[in-house]
């Protein structure tokens, strides 16, 4: 695996590879490596023929700057990770380099009734932040895929959105959530969970999971009600929602009719750790 620490240089050595016919995919990340960012890397690895992955903890979007403090750090066993999931290039660049004018005069991007709603509403400035950082990484390595977990749905959306203003030819793939065998979605935020706390978090899976399976067309409020009950009874402190959305615009159905796709999200609070989480009701 080569390291690139310089945006220049890069975009420089990519641009080589671009020009051999090589189609490059990326996977950007801010580290803190788990089985779901490796599993990136292996569906990255199947479908190009190079593998770029980046670890950028990007300050601009953490709307909670004790988060950002807490957000945790572990480049060496990361650099391991990478290199024996086969990673072929790993650009790992600094603040300065990612924003070399500052932070303050960034951007902003229209992403419209997107960043309205749930992690949008809970999270004001987080998709700005992650578009921003997502302007310049892929400004930089301007992959032919994109690789990013549908465990962050929304976020997936935003860059969908992101790459249709920007009228860029990337192609964005969606991977599956990866999981604790317990059905935790795997999240570099579990670190700062106890082993307790990590059981009682399982329960956002199961709540899910009883939406998935007993989901009849109708009134969709005790499914979420349920849920939501299901979270605090479990040791959640808080939860900021649970919502049933349309799967493709994530606006929140409140009746169902049985046909249009649907999507399960929660975001919820237990050991002061803010954990989300999604699952497809309908087959999407
Ligand atoms: P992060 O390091 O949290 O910014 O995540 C980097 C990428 O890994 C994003 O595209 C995430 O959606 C993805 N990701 C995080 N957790 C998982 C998971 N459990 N399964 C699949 N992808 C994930």
């Amino acid at each position: 695996m080569i390291l690139f620490k310089k945006a220049d240089e890069l975009t420089k050595y990519l641009r080589t590879k671009s020009e051999k016919g090589l189609i490059t995919g990326f996977v950007p990340t801010m580290g803190a490596l788990h089985d779901g960012h490796i599993q990136l890397v292996s569906e990255c690895k199947a479908n190009s023929d190079l593998c770029i992955a980046s670890i950028f903890v990007n300050p601009t979007q953490f709307n909670d700057p004790g988060d950002f403090k807490k957000y945790p750090v572990t480049i060496g066993q990361d650099i391991i990770a990478l290199e024996k999931a086969g990673c072929d290039v790993l650009f790992l660049p600094d603040v300065q380099e990612i924003y070399p004018d500052g932070t303050t005069h960034l951007p902003h991007y229209a992403l419209g009734f997107l960043e309205t709603v749930l992690e949008g509403f809970y999270r004001p400035g987080h998709f700005q932040g992650v578009c921003q950082v997502m302007d310049r990484l892929l400004s930089i390595v301007m992959p032919d895929k994109l690789f990013m977990g549908r465990k962050d749905y929304q976020q997936c959306m935003v860059i969908r959105k992101l790459i249709g203003l920007k009228q860029w030819d990337i192609q964005l793939q969606w991977v599956p959530t990866v999981r604790e065998a317990s059905g935790l979605a795997m999240s570099s935020r579990n670190k700062r969970l106890t082993e307790t706390q990590r059981q009682q978090a399982t329960a956002i899976y199961h709540a899910l999971s009883l939406i998935s399976k007993t989901l009849r067309p109708g009134s969709m409020d005790a499914y979420t009600s349920n849920a939501t009950q299901q979270l605090l009874d479990a040791g959640f402190e808080a939860v900021d929602y649970i919502s049933i959305c349309h799967a493709d615009t994530l606006e929140a159905v409140d009746v169902w009719n049985g046909q249009i796709p649907l999507v399960a999200l929660a975001a919820a609070f237990i050991g002061g750790v803010r954990l989300i989480d999604n699952m497809p009701l309908t087959g999407v």
